[in-house]
C-alpha cells in the first residue's frame, strides 16, 4: 500500500460532472487500498474570474484582501469533491492550507511555504479517510491566508509529498504529459515517458507550460518524483525526475519555442568599462526581466548591444533605454517585436559534441537566419524572425530525430 498526492487543476475540475470524473479516480485510487491525499485548484476559470470582480470595485486591490478573496476559489473545490466522494460512499474530509498545516512567509499574492506540519492529515489518512486539501495557499505569519502565485497548486501537491514522504506525487492536467514539442505546431510531437527535473525547468521556462516551474524546483530539491498525466484518460503520463546515466544518451529532449519575446538594439555605444553594468543596473531597477545579451566585436571603440525582454515588457525597457542612451553617448536603439526564441534543450549536450553544429546546419539548410545565439549546459537557444518560428520548430525537431521512438531510459 502507498501513499498518492494526487493533484488536480482547474481544467480538470470544471463543473459538476468533471468534479465526480475525479471522485471516481481518486475513488479507485483509495479502493486498489492506497492512502490518498487530493490537492485541488479552483474550479475552471474560477480564479481569473475573481481576480476581475476584484477589479471591478478597486483597479488596485489590497494584496491581504486579494488573498482572502482568491482562497475561496479552492475552497469551494475542495467541499465538492468531498460531498462527490461522499455520495459513492468513501470517507473523505476537506482542509483549507491552514486547516492542513501549511505555513507560508508574508509575501501576500507570492508567498513561499515554509514549513508544513502534516500532522491533521496524517490523522484523518489513518482514520482511511481521502484528504482533499486547498491548493495555492497557506497561513502567514500573522496568521492571514495567503496565496502562493498564479499555478501555485503545483508547489502544495509537491510540497505535502515532500513532507509525507509520498511514493507517488501525480499532476493531473488537460494534456496527457509532457512533449517533445507542442504538438499543435509541431505535428510529429511525442508524448516524452521520462524528463529530466532540470530539462523540465528549461523547458517550462521556454513556455512549455504544464508545470508550475516552481513546483519543479520544489520536486528537484526534495527528490519527489512527479507524474504529469491526463485527468480525461487512464493513460500513463510523463515522469519528471532526478537525471540517470542513461538520459544522457538522448542528446536532445525537446524543442521549445517562445514567440513572447522583443530585442531591443542599443547602437554604437563606446566600449567601456562600466557601460553594460550602468545599462542593466537601470533595467533591473526598471523590473525588466532581460534574457539573452549579446555585444558585438568592437569597431573603433564602439559596439553594439542586444538583449532580448518579454514581449509585454518591452515598453517599460524603451522608457529606460531611451533615457540612457544620451547618457551612455550611445548612437540610438531599436525595438523589434517581430522575433522569436527557439531552444533545443537536453542533459544529453553535456557529453555530446557537434549539437549546435547540426542545430545551425538544420537551420542554414532551411534559410533561416540566426540572429542571437545563447548556451547553457543542456540548452542552445537562437533568436530569429517570429515568421519562422514554427517552421525552425519542425525544422529542429526532425533534425533531433525526436519524432521517433528513442531508447528507453
Ligand atoms: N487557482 C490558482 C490559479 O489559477 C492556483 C492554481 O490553479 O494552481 O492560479
Ligand atoms: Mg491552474
Amino acid at each position: 500500500m502507498a501513499l498518492y498526492v494526487q493533484k488536480f487543476g482547474g481544467s480538470s475540475l470544471a463543473d459538476a460532472t468533471c468534479m465526480q470524473r475525479v471522485a471516481q479516480r481518486v475513488y479507485d485510487t483509495r479502493a486498489e487500498g492506497h492512502s490518498v491525499v487530493v490537492v485541488l485548484s479552483a474550479m475552471g476559470k474560477t480564479t481569473d474570474n475573481l481576480i476581475n470582480l476584484s477589479k471591478q470595485v478597486n483597479p488596485q486591490p489590497d494584496e491581504r484582501e486579494m488573498d482572502m478573496l482568491l482562497a475561496t476559489g479552492e475552497q469551494v473545490s475542495v467541499a465538492i469533491l468531498a460531498m462527490a466522494l461522499h455520495a459513492m460512499g468513501a470517507e473523505a474530509v476537506s482542509m483549507t492550507g491552514p486547516q492542513a498545516g501549511i505555513s507560508t512567509d508574508s509575501a501576500h499574492t507570492k508567498a513561499k511555504i515554509t514549513e508544513i506540519n502534516p500532522e491533521r492529515i496524517v490523522q484523518n489518512l489513518e482514520k482511511g479517510r481521502i484528504v482533499i486539501v486547498c491548493g495555492f495557499q497557506g497561513l502567514s505569519p500573522s496568521a492571514d491566508i495567503a496565496t502562493l502565485g498564479r499555478g501555485g497548486s503545483d508547489t502544495t501537491a509537491v510540497a505535502l509529498a515532500a513532507a509525507l514522504k509520498a511514493d507517488r506525487c501525480q499532476i493531473f492536467t488537460d494534456v496527457d504529459g509532457v512533449y517533445t514539442c507542442d504538438p499543435r505546431i509541431v505535428k510529429a510531437a511525442r508524448k516524452l515517458d521520462i524528463i529530466a527535473y532540470d530539462e523540465m525547468l528549461e523547458l517550462a521556462s521556454m513556455g512549455a507550460k504544464v508545470l508550475q516551474s516552481r513546483s519543479v524546483e520544489f520536486a528537484k530539491k526534495y527528490g519527489v518524483e512527479l507524474e504529469v498525466l491526463t485527468s480525461f484518460d487512464r493513460i500513463p503520463g510523463t515522469v519528471v525526475k532526478e537525471e540517470v546515466n542513461d538520459m544522457e544518451q538522448i542528446v536532445v529532449r525537446g524543442v521549445a519555442g517562445d514567440k513572447n519575446q522583443a530585442k531591443v538594439t542599443i547602437q554604437q555605444v563606446p566600449d567601456q568599462p562600466g557601460v553594460a553594468a550602468k545599462l542593466f543596473k537601470e533595467l533591473a531597477a526598471a523590473n525588466v526581466n532581460v534574457d539573452m545579451i549579446v555585444q558585438n566585436v568592437s569597431e573603433r571603440g564602439h559596439t553594439d548591444i542586444s538583449f532580448t525582454v518579454p514581449r509585454d515588457e518591452v515598453n517599460r525597457a524603451r522608457t529606460t533605454v531611451d533615457q540612457l542612451v544620451p547618457a551612455l553617448n550611445a548612437a540610438g536603439a531599436t525595438y523589434d517585436i517581430d522575433i522569436a526564441k527557439v531552444s533545443i534543450v537536453g542533459v544529453g549536450m553535456r557529453s555530446h559534441s557537434g549539437v549546435a553544429y547540426r542545430m545551425f546546419e538544420a537551420l542554414s539548410a532551411n534559410k533561416i537566419n540566426v540572429e542571437m545565439i545563447s548556451t547553457s549546459e543542456i540548452k542552445i537557444s537562437v533568436v530569429i524572425r517570429s515568421a519562422y518560428a514554427d517552421q525552425a520548430m519542425n525544422v529542429l525537431h526532425d533534425a533531433f530525430e525526436l519524432g521517433q521512438t528513442q531508447p528507453a531510459s
